[in-house]
C-alpha cells in the first residue's frame, strides 16, 4: 500500500532543487560546476547531499538498509520535515501523548498544524483505544517517544505494536534514548510497515549534541519524500566528518554508555533512599524523573549550589517532578553531597 495519499499534494507535485553535486556524481579532476572557491581551505567543497559514507556506517551498525536512512540537522529537523511532508496547514493534525517531548508541539505550531493530545495513562503508557478513537483521516502523524522524555520509560511493546498495526497514518517512534534501554529498536519492523518512521540521534548516547545529527529510519517511500523536501546540504561537512570519526571509535562509545548506565543506577538508588523524594520513576534513558516534596524549593536550592536540573512540575502528570540528567561520576557525587546538605 502506497503512502502517497497521506502526503500533501504540493509535496507530491514538488520538483526538488537540483544541486550541482546531485547532477554530476562521477569522478573528475576539475570541478567547475558549483561556484565553489577552488583554493583548498579543507572545507571549500559542498558536502555530500546524501551523506553516503555516514549512512553506510550507520546502516551497518543498525542493521538498516542505506536507502531506508535519512539524516537531518538534529532530530529537530526530522520532526519539522515530517510535519511539513504530511500535514496540510489548518487542515491536518498530529497526535501526541503528554507528557512528552515539546518539539512535536512547537514544530506543529510553527507549521500551523493542529496538535491532538491523548494523555498517557498512569504508568505513562499509551491509551490505545483513546488514541484510535481520537484519530481521523486528517490525523497524519502519531508521535510515540520511547523511551519517553521526560518520564524515562519505554512504551509497552504490545501497545506500540497495536498502534503500528492500527493507526492509519504515519507512526513516528522517537528513539532518542534507545541506546540506554534494554528494549530493542523498532527499526527491525520496517520491512513490514511502510508507514513506520523511527528517529534516533547523535545527541545523547553518542555524546555529540553539538554536531546536530538526527537519523530517520523509514520505508524507501518516506525517505524519498524526505530527500525531496530537505535543504540540499542540510548536514554539513564538519558534522559528517565528526560522525564518521565517532562511528569508528565504537569502544569509546561503549565505555561512556556503560559508565552512564552504572551512574544511572547510583542516582536512582540515591534518590530512592532520600527522604525528600516521593516517587522515583524507572528509567530506560540517561535521566531520572523524580517527584519531590518541594520541587520549586529544591530547584532553587540546587541553582544556588551551581547545579541545574530540569523543573518538569508543570508538565502533564508530572506535578512536583524534577528531571535529573545523569552526569559524570564526579558530577553525580557533587549532586549527592548537595542533596544531602539540603535543609540542614
Ligand atoms: C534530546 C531529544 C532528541 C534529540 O534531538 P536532536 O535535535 O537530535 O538533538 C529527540 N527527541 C527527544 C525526545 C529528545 O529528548
Amino acid at each position: 500500500m502506497s503512502i502517497d495519499p497521506l502526503v500533501r499534494k504540493n509535496i507530491r507535485r514538488l520538483t526538488p532543487y537540483s544541486s550541482a553535486r546531485s547532477e554530476f556524481k562521477g569522478k573528475a579532476d576539475i570541478w567547475l560546476d558549483a561556484n565553489e572557491n577552488p583554493f583548498d581551505t579543507g572545507l571549500n567543497r559542498y558536502p555530500d547531499p546524501l551523506q553516503q559514507a555516514v549512512k553506510a556506517q550507520i546502516g551497518q551498525l543498525k542493521g538498516v538498509a542505506v536507502d531506508r536512512i535519512a539524516l537531518g540537522n538534529g532530530s529537530d529537523e526530522v520532526i519539522d520535515l515530517l510535519i511539513r511532508i504530511f500535514c496540510e496547514p489548518r487542515q491536518d493534525r498530529i497526535l501526541v501523548l503528554p507528557p512528552t517531548y515539546g518539539m512535536y508541539q512547537v514544530s506543529a505550531d510553527i507549521a500551523d498544524v493542529e496538535v491532538v493530545e491523548v494523555p498517557l495513562l498512569p504508568g505513562f503508557q499509551p491509551d490505545v483505544e483513546a488514541i484510535l478513537a481520537a484519530t481521523d483521516q486528517q490525523t497524519k502523524l502519531l508521535f510515540l517517544c520511547s523511551p519517553n522524555n521526560p518520564t524515562g520509560n519505554c512504551l509497552a511493546a504490545d501497545q506500540v505494536e497495536q498502534l503500528i498495526e492500527q493507526f492509519p497514518g504515519i507512526v513516528v517512534i522517537d528513539e532518542a534514548y534507545i541506546d540506554f534501554a534494554e528494549q530493542p529498536s523498532w527499526s527491525q519492523l520496517l520491512d513490514d510497515h511502510p508507514r513506520l518512521a523511527i528517529m534516533q540521534t547523535f545527541s545523547k548516547a553518542w555524546g555529540l549534541a553539538g554536531i546536530r545529527l538526527g537519523m530517520l529510519f523509514a520505508s524507501e517511500e518516506i525517505i524519498a519524500y524526505f530527500n525531496k523536501v530537505k535543504p540540499p546540504y542540510n548536514v554539513n561537512e564538519l558534522t559528517q566528518r565528526s560522525a564518521l570519526q565517532a562511528l569508528q571509535q565504537h569502544e569509546l562509545y561503549t565505555q561512556r554508555l556503560n559508565s552512564l548506565l552504572e551512574q544511572r543506577r547510583l542516582v536512582q538508588d540515591f534518590l530512592t533512599a532520600w527522604e525528600e523524594v516521593e516517587v522515583v520513576y524507572p528509567s530506560d534513558a540517561n535521566f531520572i524523573l523524580a517527584k519531590v516534596k518541594d520541587a520549586a524549593g529544591l530547584y532553587r536550592y540546587l541553582v544556588g549550589q551551581g547545579i541545574i536540573v530540569r523543573d518538569r512540575s508543570r508538565a502533564y502528570g508530572c506535578a512536583g517532578c524534577l528531571r535529573f540528567t545523569v552526569g559524570t561520576p564526579a558530577e553525580n557525587e557533587r549532586l549527592f553531597q548537595a542533596l544531602q546538605a539540603y535543609r540542614r
